[in-house]
């Protein structure tokens, strides 16, 4: 493991500087993937799980969301046309006002998109996202395994040596209790590396997002100290430590404070929506545990290349976890 100072000394020295912030202080480990030919026994992103080889591996059973698309009739393809250039000719010479429908053109409009969620230009194609059941099931694809020796206790929940976490890389209609999430469905799995003998060859994934499919990647773990969004600090002091980066050339957020790629445990960012509560179903404020990142190594794509963040209960790891992607 890496020395926390190499990563994120400025964390540290504003800690130093505003003693207010410790209690807002967690630990937190940078997973740094990086393609590779990680074996069943690393910590790892992708790449073969530690899975028993008498246990079945899992299938989700959906349902997922399937892409219909639906060509226009000629005459609905005129009717848009012209409503577009008709509302373009009414703006013409008003550069700052808006495009603006007629009542009778929105109701033609919403007649002919009858629903649907977009219009494809190119093709002319309505386009909509279709629940569908899965029958038999769609393979889960291994994700992060994580082992114990290679985070700190403190960055992950209580269990098992060996913490796995699989997801069915097809795109899922937002999961109960799982809050601004469209994609795929996150299954974590805890077990014992001592009591794997055989290793499983799990199934070849079938009809998957590309962008859902990690490339292996071996793990190079650094331990680091991670601080709140400024929005889940209060408003003062959240203003000291943005006075404080600022006066040291750096930012507060993201540059000291949620710091961003793979990550087991610290603190979760709010870029793009005000920060959730995120509650487990016994009552009790969840905590986050891991960060799963688009782009990079893996080589993924989440949502808007976006962050997807695994919360669990600090009071009872077994109870369900939530999901939020931003
Ligand atoms: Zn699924
Ligand atoms: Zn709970």
């Amino acid at each position: 493991m890496t020395d926390v100072t190499d990563v994120h000394p400025g964390t540290e020295a504003l800690l130093a500087a505003v003693p207010a912030l410790a209690p807002y202080a967690r630990r937190a480990t940078l997973l740094r993937p990086a393609a590779g030919t990680p074996s069943a026994r690393d910590s790892h992103v992708g790449g073969p799980m530690l899975w028993p080889a008498e246990e079945e591996w899992p299938v989700c059973r959906g349902p997922h969301l399937t892409e219909v698309r639906e060509k226009l009739s000629d005459a609905d393809r005129e009717a848009l046309r012209r409503i577009d250039r008709d509302m373009r000719a009414r703006r013409a010479g008003k550069p700052h006002s808006a495009y603006e429908l007629t009542e009778e053109e929105a109701e033609l409009h919403s007649r002919i998109m009858n629903g649907a969620g977009s219009l494809d230009m190119n093709t002319w194609e309505l386009c909509r996202w279709v629940p569908v059941p899965a029958d038999p099931g769609v393979p889960l694809v291994g994700v992060l395994q994580l082992r114990a020796q290679d985070v700190p206790a403190a960055d992950l929940p209580e269990g098992p040596d060996v913490l796995q976490v699989l997801w069915c890389p097809r795109e899922h209609p937002e999961l109960p209790g799982r809050s601004a999430h469209w994609g795929p469905a996150v299954e974590v799995y805890r077990r014992s590396a001592a009591s794997v003998a055989a290793v499983l060859e799990p199934p070849v994934p079938v009809d998957a997002p590309r962008r859902h499919l990690p490339r292996p990647c071996v793990l190079d773990p650094a331990g680091v100290t991670d601080l709140p969004d400024p929005e889940d600090l209060p408003a003062e002091l959240a203003a000291r430590a943005d006075a404080w980066a600022q006066a040291h050339g750096t930012e507060y957020h993201r540059g000291l404070a949620c710091h961003d790629g793979w990550k087991a445990g610290g603190w979760p960012s709010w870029h793009s929506t005000d920060p959730e509560p995120l509650d487990c179903s016994c009552g009790a404020r969840t905590r986050l545990s891991l960060t799963l990142d688009s782009g990079r190594d893996p080589d993924l794509n989440l949502g808007s290349f976006g962050e997807l963040r695994i919360f669990t209960c600090p009071e009872d790891p077994s109870h369900p976890l939530l999901l939020n992607l931003q």
